[in-house]
């Protein structure tokens, strides 16, 4: 990329980079959306079509499960199918290269994993993962598998075919309900009115607390308490770098895709010509 290009918020969040010794990433539905996973709350996002008073939480889910089975099971493929296809675009990539230039902790809302597939070595998951399931303690976990993922799927489009009673569904979906192990399973997933995933959030405070420069990348900062970690880092003496197509405040705004801004910004970070850049 020509460094001529370079506008002045991506040069001084470039410096911004370069002048840290430890980097928190802080990242939510958006930076997977160009790996085909649909945000919740944009124009083409899944609280559209699902509305959150009906589906994110435990209550609407279990009755929905009674009154309307068929839609529990759209809901269900709907979350899986993406992720079980979904590869780490050019923004998680981009992480990947940051943490060969500076300590980064990635502290992420998403529960896809893609972060760890792109090969980031500290991944804190505050909201879960879809590719664990928990004992109903929480005391034990186990993981999905992305082929019992993609599996799950194939049913759930099978039985769709034609109507069917919650037995059905429950069959097709029982390896997220920890089929064949002792106790009450459940996915690894904090749904609303739930305490975050521990001790990932504990750490995730610490880590901001301790950064010298946060990233939010595509997050509407709307999910609280992780939407409080901006402010913390601010409040402890961090800069702070806001990625989104969508400009929500103050502070440094980097506007765009993920996918788009975040390689050239690593790139003119760490591995340009730095005269070029300032
Ligand atoms: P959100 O849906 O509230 O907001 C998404 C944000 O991403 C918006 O600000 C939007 O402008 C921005 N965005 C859209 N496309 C982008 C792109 N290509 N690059 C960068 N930014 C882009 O999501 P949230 O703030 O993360 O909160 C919703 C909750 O649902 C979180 O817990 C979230 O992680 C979870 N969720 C996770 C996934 C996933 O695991 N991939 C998908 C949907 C929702």
């Amino acid at each position: 990329m020509n460094m001529d290009d370079f506008n002045q918020p991506q040069a001084q969040a470039a410096q911004w980079l370069r002048t840290s010794q430890r980097i928190v990433a802080f990242t939510g539905a958006g930076i997977s959306a160009e790996s085909g996973i649909p945000t919740f709350r944009d124009s083409d996002g899944f609280w559209r079509e699902f509305p959150p008073e009906q589906f994110a939480h435990w209550r609407g889910l279990i009755r929905t499960a009674f009154t309307n089975p068929v839609r529990l099971a759209a809901f269900v493929r709907a979350v899986i199918e993406p992720l079980s296809v979904a590869r780490p675009n050019d923004g998680h990539l981009a992480l990947r290269k940051l943490e060969q230039h500076r300590k980064l902790i990635v502290v992420t809302q998403n529960i896809d994993g893609l972060h760890q597939t792109a090969g980031n070595g500290c991944v804190l998951e505050v909201h879960g993962s879809l590719s664990e399931i928990t004992s109903l303690s929480g005391k034990r976990r186990r993981i999905l598998t992305t082929a019992q993922i993609a599996h799950i799927t194939r049913r759930l489009h099978r039985i769709q075919r034609r109507p069917f009673a919650l037995s059905r569904l429950l069959l097709a979906i029982r390896p997220m309900l920890g089929a064949g192990l002792r106790g009450m399973w459940r996915p690894n997933v904090v749904l609303f009115g739930e305490g975050l995933a521990e001790p990932a959030w504990s750490n995730a405070v610490t880590a901001v607390e301790n950064c010298d420069c946060l990233l939010t990348i595509g997050t509407s900062g709307l999910v609280y308490p992780a939407a409080m970690l901006p402010a913390k880092a601010e409040a402890s003496g961090a800069k702070v770098i806001h990625i989104d197509p969508t400009e929500g405040g103050t502070g440094l705004w980097l506007r765009g895709n993920a996918g788009a801004v975040l390689p050239p910004l690593i790139h003119a970070a760490f591995e340009a010509d730095i005269n070029g850049v300032n």
